[in-house]
């Protein structure tokens, strides 16, 4: 019988260990009380002048094993050596599931990893438990999101994959005796494809860190066009908020799909969103419903965005900015 959870551990390119993780730990160890306190693992890749720093984010989190591999090869994401590494990891310690998270390298690894090892995976998930029989019972939105699904997968690894800031990070200090083990690396024996020569971020990346945001201005089709959008960003600049957009806005060109939310989109929960021209549709609002605090301004007083708002403002999206970025500067 396989044992323990195991968790994919993202590592950033300035050699940070990715939020997801922590967000995944804390559930993880619900799910581990669940099966009677089995272990929960991690592991991550790294080149080897950064295996100290990491281990120490590792420590005090409630983590038993943390396996990790080195090699300076490992510095960046590849799919070929990443994956192949940890089916031998899974192979060998036979986790009865494996979390990653479903970051865009996530979203690569994961489904490499469950056809190699004849398993299911669960993909985008929003909750994660485990049923009377003792199964991974992952929840996902389906048909278009009009329905919450739970699946249960037959094979080992039960795998599952969750979209960054869906889950909260409660704990932080949680100590354990964790022990680092650091797996062999023969990286000569990969076939590797693909070489990678160069990074490079977008505008819109480097200004508009969703995840981190502490207040989101994002706009919908009630923007109508790009002068609509340019007025979202004169008053997200104004307030120093970061911009996001319905999916029908970026379909429309009106903004890069990189900061679309929602379902197919991100999951952001700031203290404070602004929905500018959004209907509510519930494929938008599962990605902003956490947010603490919901400011809607929409033209038509039975929109849905309306049920979920904390604050609503009935009225046209341009007379309501403009006054917004107006009053604004006044008081600065
Ligand atoms: C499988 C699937 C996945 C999807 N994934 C996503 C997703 O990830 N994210 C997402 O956002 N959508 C997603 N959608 C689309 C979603 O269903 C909605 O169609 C979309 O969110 C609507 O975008 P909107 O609110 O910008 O546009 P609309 O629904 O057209 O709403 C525009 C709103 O603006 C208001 N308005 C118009 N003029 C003004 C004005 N002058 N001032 C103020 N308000 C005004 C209107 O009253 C209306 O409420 C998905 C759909 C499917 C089927």
């Amino acid at each position: 019988m396989p044992k323990g959870i195991l968790i994919y551990a993202q590592i950033t390119r300035d050699n940070y260990v990715h939020r997801v993780f922590f967000e995944l730990l804390d559930k993880a160890k619900e799910l581990a009380q669940k099966l009677g306190g089995v272990d929960v693992n991690a592991v991550f890749f790294a080149s080897p002048d950064s295996i100290e720093g990491l281990k120490e984010a590792f420590s005090n989190m409630g983590v038993n094993n943390v396996f990790y591999f080195e090699d300076k090869r490992l510095k960046e994401y590849s799919t070929e050596y990443y994956s192949k590494l940890l089916i031998d990891l899974v192979l060998d310690i036979d986790p009865e599931i494996l979390l990653i998270g479903a970051t865009n390298q996530g979203r690569d690894l994961a489904p490499r990893v469950s056809s190699a090892l004849h398993t299911g995976l669960t993909a985008d998930c929003i909750e994660l438990d485990i049923n009377e029989k003792g199964q991974l019972s992952a929840t996902r939105p389906t048909f278009g999101g009009q329905l919450m699904a739970t699946i249960l997968c037959k094979k080992y690894p039960q795998m599952a994959t969750v979209r960054p800031n869906v889950f909260k990070v409660k704990s932080i200090d949680d100590r354990v005796d964790t022990k680092f083990i650091k797996r062999e690396v023969n990286l000569d024996e990969i076939k590797n494809h693909v070489d990678i020569l160069e990074f490079k971020k977008t505008v819109e990346e480097i200004i508009n860190d969703l995840d981190s945001a502490d207040i989101i201005v994002a706009g919908g089709m009630g923007l109508k066009n790009k002068q609509g959008f340019e007025l979202l960003k004169q008053f997200a600049d104004k307030i120093g908020a970061a911009i996001g957009a319905t999916r029908s806005a970026v379909e429309a060109g009106l903004a890069p799909h990189s900061v679309q939310i929602g379902q197919t989109g991100k999951t952001v929960h700031p203290n404070i969103y602004i929905a500018c021209g959004i209907s509510g549709a519930i494929q938008h609002t599962v990605g902003m419903e956490g947010s603490a605090h919901i400011v809607a301004i929409n033209n038509d007083a039975c929109a849905q965005i309306f049920e979920i708002a904390d604050t609503g403002i009935v009225g046209d999206v341009f007379e309501i900015l403009p006054a917004l970025i107006e009053s604004y500067s006044c008081e600065k």
